[in-house]
């Protein structure tokens, strides 16, 4: 699994590789408005490649948080999948359908001054690459499609439940898997073996988009079709609420997908209710200025005095696809997809002063560490003082000390109100040298 490239509005900064965990995906945003990532996982045995584009919509969460767990708990042996989990990334995290209008209205034709022009160009250029071999476009739409009209919620006009078609076949003769209505309706029998609740079977719904479907006309699924790559519109039903039954469908479409394209793949979780969303609550982690790490599970939703830029010029790094940040006058906003995890409240400091392997006395045994790394102990822990360096740990105070290297401190000495996570256990220790932050770690009791 590995980041390809994340791209940035031009008023971003630049994306640092590398920096803590060379086998963990990054995602790296900033920036006023945020831009899609893309992962391609190739496997080591060539073959087909499928492309999977989640959050076209940004008020569909099965249809990113679906490609988010593709991206970073899937491996693929034979064949290539490549995925773009967050195509309307500013709109998912917002929460809304397309903050500047419908995505999925702009594949034809498209002034350049619109600012989704960018972001539609390159899933073009990618939905374009001669190696793609078919395009699944994911979505979570109203209702559960039926052929009669029984009610506003199941009807011939509803959305959920299917997978959509423009047409029925694409040039059988040049191009494989051209046969779009029959592995749409393969895709669709084998789902239905196997639903959570009868009400949620699957149908094909054929558009008929070239005769019939203006508005399907500017779609990207139609804009593939045009440029002679099968493509499915997949959609769950926003009418099922809990996430983690829309997601199974998602997986379960693409993994029949897998199969009939012969691509073989690797998961690390169970495709059932559990193992989904013990998936989709891990949230990682997000580095911040290569200095700082917050752990975001279980993470205070409010979170004070962090020692942020000056200029304000901080770097966030993510290992969740759908990490981001939100900077607000008075904080920052952490955000995975559309859930807020927290508010960082700043402390402004100068951050030129790098450091690394400093010396810590856990339980009695020296460990040399970095910054942003988080150590467990049971009995005490004590910074090794060092002449340049000053310390502070948030949640414990003793009378006149400025400096809070060189002492011994245990559970009972840490007042469980200061700590990072909900549960009480881990608690932030930050290092200065002169007036510049150069960086923390977090103690966890064990
Ligand atoms: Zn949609």
């Amino acid at each position: 699994m590995r980041l390809l490239w994340v791209f940035f509005a031009a008023c971003a900064v630049t994306f640092a590789a590398g920096v803590w965990d060379e086998n963990q995906t990054k995602a790296h945003q900033s920036g006023e408005f945020l831009r899609f990532g893309f992962y391609k996982l190739d496997g080591a045995v060539k073959g087909n490649t499928l492309l999977v584009v989640g959050g076209v919509h940004g008020d569909e969460p099965g249809g990113y948080f679906a490609p988010a767990l593709l991206a970073t708990h899937y491996r693929i042996k034979k064949g290539s999948l490549w995925i773009v989990p967050n195509l309307n990334f500013e709109s998912i995290i917002r929460n809304r359908r397309g903050v500047f209008g419908d995505m999925n209205r702009k594949f034809a034709a498209l002034k350049e001054s619109d600012t989704d022009y960018e972001t539609v160009q390159k899933i073009k250029e990618i939905i374009d690459d001669p190696q793609v071999k078919m395009v699944l476009n994911l979505h979570d739409g109203h209702g559960f499609y039926r052929e009669r009209w029984e009610n506003t919620i199941f009807n011939p006009k509803a959305w959920g439940q299917t997978l959509v078609i423009d047409q029925k076949t694409l040039e059988l003769d040049s191009v494989p898997f051209g046969n779009m209505d029959e592995l749409a309706t393969k895709i669709t029998e084998n789902l239905n073996k196997r639903l959570k609740d009868d009400l949620h079977y699957f149908s094909v719904r054929n558009t008929e988009t070239r005769n019939k479907d203006e508005a399907m006309r500017l779609s990207l699924t139609y804009y593939a079709v045009t440029h002679l790559k099968p493509a499915f519109g997949q959609e769950t039903s926003k009418n099922i609420n809990a996430l983690a039954v829309k997601v199974e469908y998602h997986l379960r479409l693409i993994e029949e997908m897998m199969k009939l394209m012969d691509i073989e793949y690797e998961r690390d979780f169970e495709l059932n209710f559990k193992g989904i969303q013990k998936a989709l609550n891990s949230y990682g982690k997000v580095w911040i200025n290569d200095k700082m790490a917050f752990n975001l599970i279980d993470l205070r939703n409010v979170l004070r005095f962090i020692p942020l830029d000056k200029n304000k010029e901080d770097r966030f790094i993510f290992n969740h696809p759908l990490g981001a940040v939100k900077r607000r006058e008075d904080r920052v906003d952490i955000y995975i997809g559309n859930q807020r995890v927290s508010s960082l409240y700043p402390q402004y400091f100068d951050q030129n002063c790098s450091i690394n392997l400093v010396q810590v006395d856990v339980d009695g045994r020296t460990r040399r560490l970095n910054m942003g790394m988080t150590f467990a102990f049971a009995d005490y822990f004590k910074v090794i003082p060092r002449e340049d360096l000053r310390i502070n740990v948030i949640g414990f105070s003793a009378e006149g000390v400025k400096n809070e290297s060189g002492i011994k401190i245990a559970k009972k000495d840490l007042e469980t109100r200061f700590s990072e996570d909900v549960g009480g256990k881990m608690y932030r220790v930050e290092f200065y040298r002169n007036e510049d932050f150069c960086g923390t770690m977090n103690a966890r009791i064990k």
